[in-house]
């Protein structure tokens, strides 16, 4: 599958969609601080096209967001991991198939995370991590994590 492809793929499955209140882009209770700073950075900039920098915010938080959190910023986040700009920066992308290929104590909470895609949705993502698998660099990089990645996102299509 060609980035063009892929991209179009994305595209199509996830359209974006209204940012999710202050409230509901946590993803823990009151007391994470982390959550707190997250979405009130995310609330800040509601009505900003979402750029390279708000996705490097975002990448290292990933698990203070909410599933509706999730919903919302996928249609920004996978895009941007077919850009150059992600290509150079790398770690964006390295910590989105991080976050896909939880560790074994953090499959439950990454699960409920994930819980608002569509079927369509996670089976777009393993297309993702498919094509990340056969990428020259990523395929070289890190493969064992995106295999892990894609066992536990086909696991959550079920
Ligand atoms: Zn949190």
């Amino acid at each position: 599958m060609s980035p063009d492809e892929l991209l179009a793929e994305i595209q199509a499955t996830f359209p974006k969609i209204e940012m999710p209140s202050r409230r509901e882009l946590r993803f823990h209770s009151d007391g994470c601080s982390q959550c707190a700073y997250l979405s009130e950075y995310l609330d800040e900039r509601r009505n900003q096209h979402v750029d390279g920098a708000m996705i490097r915010y975002m990448h290292q938080e990933m698990c203070c967001l909410s599933s509706k959190g999730w919903a919302w910023a996928l249609p920004h986040y996978l895009p941007f991991c077919l850009t150059p700009e992600a290509e150079y920066n790398q770690m964006e992308t390295e910590f989105l198939i991080y976050n896909l290929g939880p560790s074994e104590e953090h499959r439950d909470e990454q699960r409920i995370r994930l819980s608002a895609l569509t079927r369509p949705q996670i089976r777009c993502l393993a297309l993702f991590l498919d094509w990340l698998g056969m990428h020259p660099k990523w395929s070289e990089y890190c493969p064992e994590d995106i295999e892990r990645a894609l066992q536990f996102v086909r696991e959550c299509d079920t």
